[in-house]
């Protein structure tokens, strides 16, 4: 038996023989043709690689994993991309070549971004893509490794098609050499309950095929050849595992109150209406959060008749349970980033809000849409963003603007759609209660950029989690005193954000105050479990080891 340690990238414990998966390498006996002949080739196979792609994006379960194949069909239509490939076909290349060494390229080119994990992370994209490409071109199938019994995969490093493409659910697990816990195959992994542990050093792919393993993703740990003792414990803590599954099925009965009696309110986030009806069945009452720049990821935005079906249609999917839209966020994230203009540091540039302010025709459409939903059932609408009221000011006479437009045009709407903001900065926070009285109707906690942004800490850069920081005295400083300008000014409060999935940070805001709580589907039912059988005794203890 042998144990090798890593990095945790998706939880979970399972015990399975392990298959190591050896890519393929380029096919000597590919002829060049002339190239007109190999751009037609070229062509004809991007364009069944982008239908592939689309094929994944449709069948993918949840957004995530949709946006990651919608993200290398781009890839494969990119302009300089496809003007790199004619050149090396210029110069003599076959288009298998010409695609290799291209994709090649651009993935060293972005694994040098050294100061950019994000962008270095997304070279694993273009390899994959690419890897579609080329495999066309030599006429390999898309291989299904041909899995007939469950197993763990091992790699030097994994791409997200390795996962999606080993179907049957026959891959329980996946290890790699290098990697990241913030690769796309890692998220990928997640959203498909795969454990996966990444960085496990290049020892265990030696002779590991076929040999039986214990992958603990939650603490990293690949145990290698375990002996009879190892396998039962592991066999024992996979049966208890599924027991909790069956106990969180009971809690989703139960009412959302803690042990003595303090309701609360648990809200899902969600991309859409595709996945509001499951954030339901998983026990949400209703939607704390829709993402909509995702909407503008479909090349451009949705004109105002558009977004008002797609807002409408959340309203119905969630079958009269409250919803609230946040308007565009575009700038900081990498998939809306290329709407906007470049910006040397975009996490404190033109987002959220001010990206709307500077672009009133496309605010306006989507401000005109929200009115017109808003018409239809329990809506409400989060300002991203804002960190001070002129910002606020300026955002209410778009929505009057808005407004009179709808009236001109005689179209029906929400004369008192609710609008609140997001605390997500410190400034923001420290100012709640000016918002109100310029009718401010509710805030969201924006927990994951107020952690960045109080902390300086940039939320996607691994290096920097020692100073990210969700439970610290400043946090916490600055909840109280959102929760206090709530109060005084008598309008809701909730909270957002990943690190209320730890449910120890769901019952620190609770005991500040925060009834409602907004959370992506699958952990509904185990912040719910923490927070019905805690009690102000366990809320104190919680917060007393912070
Ligand atoms: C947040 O900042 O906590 C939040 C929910 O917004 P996003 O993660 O989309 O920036
Ligand atoms: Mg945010």
């Amino acid at each position: 038996m042998k144990v090798f340690s890593g990095v945790c990238a998706s939880p979970g414990l399972v015990i399975a023989p392990l298959r190591r998966l050896y890519r393929a390498s380029p096919t000597l006996s590919r002829i060049i043709e002339e190239p007109h002949q190999e751009r037609a080739r070229l062509e004809a196979s991007l364009a069944l690689a982008r239908e592939e792609l689309q094929n994944l994006e449709d069948t993918a379960g949840d957004q995530g994993s949709k946006d990651i194949f919608f993200f290398q069909s781009c890839l494969l239509e990119d302009e300089g991309f496809l003007d790199d490939l004619q050149a090396c076909i210029e110069d003599g290349a076959g288009a298998a070549c010409a695609v290799e060494q291209t994709g090649r390229k651009n993935a060293d080119r972005l694994r040098a971004l050294q100061d950019n994990e994000y962008m270095q992370l997304r070279a694993a994209d273009i390899l994959d893509a690419c890897r579609r490409v080329v495999d066309i071109l030599d006429g390999r199938p898309h291989r299904k490794p041909s899995l007939d019994h469950p197993v763990i995969l091992a790699c030097e490093m994994l791409l997200p098609s390795d996962l999606v493409n080993g179907a049957n659910g026959m891959i329980r697990g996946a290890v790699t050499v290098q990697g990241s816990p913030q690769s796309h195959a890692a998220i990928i992994a997640r959203s498909m309950g795969i454990p996966g542990i990444v960085r496990l050093g290049p020892d265990f792919l030696e002779d590991c095929d076929g040999h039986i393993a214990i992958l603990d993703g939650d603490v990293g740990t690949l145990t290698l050849d375990p002996t009879p003792e190892a396998r039962q414990d592991a066999v024992r803590r996979i049966c208890a595992a599924q027991a909790k599954t069956d106990t969180l099925d009971a809690v989703r009965a139960l009412p959302c109150r803690t042990r003595d009696g303090q309701p609360f309110t648990l809200w899902a986030n969600c991309f859409g209406p595709e996945d509001i009806s499951a954030a339901l069945d998983a026990g949400a009452a209703g939607v704390g959060l829709v993402r909509s720049e995702y909407l503008l990821m479909q090349g451009g935005a949705p004109d105002e008749q558009a977004q008002t079906d797609f807002y409408a249609a959340c309203l119905k999917a969630a079958g009269g349970a409250p919803v609230t839209v946040r308007t565009f966020d575009v700038g900081a994230d990498m998939t809306t980033r290329p709407l906007a203009d470049p910006e040397p540091n975009p996490e404190l540039g033109l987002r959220g809000i001010r990206f709307c302010l500077a672009h009133p025709d496309l605010f306006e459409a989507q401000l005109c849409a929200l009115l017109r939903a808003g018409h239809e059932g329990p809506l409400s609408v989060v300002l991203p963003m804002i960190s001070c009221t002129e910002d606020w000011a300026r955002t209410m006479s778009c929505v009057e603007h808005a407004k009179n437009s709808l009236r001109r045009r005689g179209i029906p709407f929400a004369e008192d759609l609710a609008f609140g903001i997001t605390l997500e900065t410190p400034a923001a926070c420290l100012e709640a209660s000016l918002f109100p009285p310029l009718g401010c109707r509710f805030f969201v906690l924006g927990l994951n950029d107020l952690v960045q942004y109080t902390h300086a800490a940039d939320r996607n850069v691994s290096l920097l989690s020692p100073y990210y920081q969700t439970g610290s005295p400043a946090i916490r400083r600055l909840i109280a005193m959102s929760v206090e300008a709530a109060s005084a000014a008598n309008i809701p409060i909730s909270a957002n954000g990943l690190a209320l999935e730890k449910p120890e940070i769901s019952l620190m805001c609770l005991l500040q105050g925060i009834h409602q709580f907004s959370l992506t589907a699958q952990h509904i039912l185990t912040v719910k479990q923490a927070l019905v059988s805690a009690d102000s005794g366990t809320l104190a203890r919680v917060t007393s080891v912070m």
